[in-house]
């Protein structure tokens, strides 16, 4: 158990600073995939997911 959570865990200050930056729009974004068929939006669509919070957003392109 203990090892799973230090694992999973980032340092206190580390995460702080993501948190700050991620709230104020600042996301560190990275390409998830590239060029994905959106069918909703019936577009191509470039997916990139925030390396700190996890959040994903879709980019037309
Ligand atoms: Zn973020």
């Amino acid at each position: 158990m203990g090892e799973i959570l230090k694992f999973k865990k980032k340092s206190p200050k580390e995460k702080h600073k993501g948190k700050t930056l991620c709230r104020s729009g600042f996301h560190k974004w990275r390409v998830l995939t590239e060029k994905k068929f959106d069918v909703k939006q019936g577009k191509l669509v470039t997916v990139l997911e925030c390396q700190r919070c996890g959040k994903r957003e879709h980019k037309l392109i």
